[in-house]
């Protein structure tokens, strides 16, 4: 049997022990003390960090009374065997952290069913939030305030969180928050008249040192409404997280917390008409640009063959003048986009009563500007690598198409 320390000195965080057994598993050893204040797995709450003789405890489980230190390695390999003393240290900051989140879940749940009769489903200790699923689909946000207030009114007030062991007759004069999930000796935590029910986790000596519990969004999980909380130091560094985000939304909009959302919703919908007005131009920009290449164009038993060098122009506007070029008839086309970096870009297309045989035009033009890429009728594209020899492969196209081959 182990003794646990983290029930009757929850904050203790150092603890000599002696090795009791070594049992060596597949993924590491399992390392059992006569007693350790690291906290097993269990109930929703994870298990407590920390290294033993120096070495990180992977995971904690309790198994028959025993609690299994999870320890990787050998057993040969391992610094101290059976019967030796060892010193256990565990990461205060993440007891405390677990400590503030099962008080305050406790606290939300009983105001959850105080002040708006929503009954807990299930709860999960997760990294970042507390989740508490709750028996209802539809939950206001009136309500949620009312939850909100009611908590932190018991945080305030702090009450002690009062731990008492009882059997099952015993707990029947409790009035339990909920109905124990298993009989016989039961572990209460009591808060101030305000809350009461079995709970094998470890809690805050009082109400007030969980700080702050804060809702902060919700989700519908199969029938349930499933509420997500920041609770504790998380919700302080929460706070701090946001007032930074909203202090950067602030100098960007030039505004105001009270009129963020009021100038972002502006900004949004100007940006959503400005880019209508950019299409509209670009629209009507690149009907003028394929009219005037298509009028420049030679002209040969009646097939067009239009070749134009953009700089660093956009691949939409590109291929809406393409497209337009196209639409025309008896046309073929070919462009080269030549960025600022000297990279470029190639795109061919022809219309629906034109034909481009692409598989000799790579063998027979692409070399020429170190060109790669592919594609089907109506279009091909590609990239190329030799920027210098980009006209004689727009005259080497032309003669190409016009040759008919
Ligand atoms: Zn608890």
């Amino acid at each position: 049997m182990t003794e646990p320390l983290y029930y009757s000195h929850s904050g203790q965080t150092e603890f000599h022990a002696a090795v009791l057994e070594i049992r060596p598993g597949k993924n590491g050893c399992s390392v059992i003390l006569d007693k350790t204040c690291f906290y097993p797995e269990g109930g929703g709450q994870p298990s407590d960090i920390g290294t033993i003789h120096g070495l990180p405890v992977q995971d904690v489980k309790k198994e028959n009374g025993h609690i299994l230190h999870v320890i990787k390695g050998d057993k040969g390999d391992l610094p101290f065997a059976e019967g030796d003393t060892v010193t256990g240290v565990i990461d205060p900051d993440h007891r405390r952290d677990y400590m503030e989140q099962h008080t305050g879940q406790h606290l939300v749940s009983a105001a959850l069913l105080k002040e708006v009769s929503l009954g807990t489903v299930s709860v999960h200790h997760g990294k970042e939030y507390v989740t508490i699923d709750v028996d209802r689909e539809v939950v206001s946000r009136e309500e949620i305030i009312r939850v909100e207030d009611a908590a932190n009114r018991v945080i305030r007030e702090n009450h002690p969180v009062e731990i008492r062991w009882v059997d099952e007759a015993e707990a029947g004069s409790f009035n339990l928050r909920r109905q124990p999930k298993k009989g016989g000796r039961l572990r209460l935590v009591l808060i101030g008249g305000y809350d009461a029910a079995a709970c094998g986790g470890l809690h805050t000596g009082f109400t007030g040192e969980v700080g702050l519990v804060k809702w902060t969004g919700m989700e519908k999980i199969r029938g349930c409404q499933r509420l997500y909380w920041k609770i504790g130091r998380r919700a302080y560094l929460d706070y701090r997280e946001k007032t930074d985000v909203i202090n950067t939304l602030n100098i960007l909009f030039s505004s105001k917390l009270k009129e963020l959302s009021d100038r972002a919703g502006k900004a949004l919908a100007e940006q959503k008409r400005l880019l209508k007005e950019i299409t509209r131009i670009q629209n009507e920009r690149s009907r003028m640009l394929a009219e005037s290449l298509f009028g420049r164009s030679r002209e040969e038993m009646g097939k067009r063959v239009v070749t134009y060098q953009f700089e660093g122009e956009d691949a939409g506007f590109i291929r809406k003048t393409l497209d337009a070029l196209i639409s025309r008839g008896r046309t073929v086309v070919c462009f080269v986009n030549v960025m600022m970096d000297g990279s470029f870009t190639w795109f061919i297309g022809c219309s629906e009563d034109e034909e481009i045989r692409f598989n000799d035009f790579r063998s027979e033009i692409l070399p020429l500007i170190g060109g790669k890429g592919g594609g089907k009728p109506p279009l091909w594209q590609g990239v190329g690598r030799n920027p210098g020899t980009i006209g004689i492969f727009l005259n080497t196209f032309s003669s190409f198409c016009h040759k008919g081959r």
